[in-house]
């Protein structure tokens, strides 16, 4: 059974974003084909010299709704420190938002085109990367419909070792966490995925099918990368407190790591 929750409405929740992102003085872009709206950005750098830079992207399966009202409720409520250089990308996927569906209107998994890209959509985020400087810390936001609770993908890097664990108990206070010992196939231990690829381009799982999060790793476009995934089989409000923590206490790590 796939995920019948709500639907995002997507016209209301992309003017409240640009509007919110606009009053807390972040820049908006959206770039756009005959189609409408492939990808908005939302830019703020920091009033602070050498600050941190912090990458946020969501919406990228359609069916997967609270990552961009998290980050719509974040800008209402004024919860973006000036003390990071932001870039929010919070709607990866607007044609598939709007049909409630895991992949685009074309009925493409974006998430597995990042090797080389076919997708207006991808095609734009990538040429959109390229040309920014690196960023300290990249937080790919994700639901799942199967799971029993909140789980992330930590990527082990010097800068976010041992961050995984802080982030977990801190999320298990506003939603439960999915303890199971295998999660979408891999390795799970108390709500934390490790992912090691011995050759990335060789990796029969992968099948030459790069998700963002590989992509940003290969690219060396990213220090510290964590997915985070809330369980859309809960309710709305805790779903978008769990992410919500899970952001918030990365940026307090990558804060005091630097
Ligand atoms: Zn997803």
């Amino acid at each position: 059974m796939p995920y019948t929750g709500e639907t995002l409405d997507v016209t209301a929740t992309l003017l409240r974003l640009n509007q919110a992102a606009r009053d807390h003085g972040f820049s908006c872009v959206s770039l756009v084909d005959q189609a409408g709206i492939i990808l908005p950005i939302l830019t703020r750098p920091s009033t602070y010299s050498n600050a941190p830079r912090v990458y946020i992207s969501t919406g990228m399966h359609g069916d997967e709704p609270a990552g961009p009202l998290m980050i719509l409720d974040l800008l209402e409520r004024e919860q973006f420190c000036p003390n990071i250089d932001w870039t929010l990308f919070p709607m990866l996927n607007p044609a598939g938002l709007r049909l409630n569906q895991r992949e685009n209107h074309m009925g493409i998994d974006l998430n597995r085109d990042y090797l080389n890209p076919t997708t207006k959509e991808v095609i734009a985020h990538v040429n959109y990367i390229e040309e920014q400087e690196p960023w300290d810390l990249s937080l790919i936001i994700h639901e799942d419909w199967e799971s029993d609770g909140f789980y992330l993908y930590d990527k082990p890097t010097d800068l976010t070792d041992g961050w995984a664990k802080t982030i977990v108990e801190r999320v298990r206070k506003v939603c439960p966490i999915d303890l199971s010992e295998a999660i979408d196939k891999m390795s799970s231990s108390e709500g934390i995925i490790s992912p090691r690829f011995e050759n990335i381009k060789e990796d029969p799982k992968l099948k030459g099918q790069w998700p963002e999060a590989i992509y940003l790793f290969m690219t060396e476009k990213v220090r510290g990368s964590f997915t985070f995934e809330a369980p859309s089989s809960y309710d709305m409000p805790t779903r978008i407190k769990a992410l919500e923590t899970a952001i918030l206490t990365s940026v307090e790590l990558l804060s005091t790591a630097e």
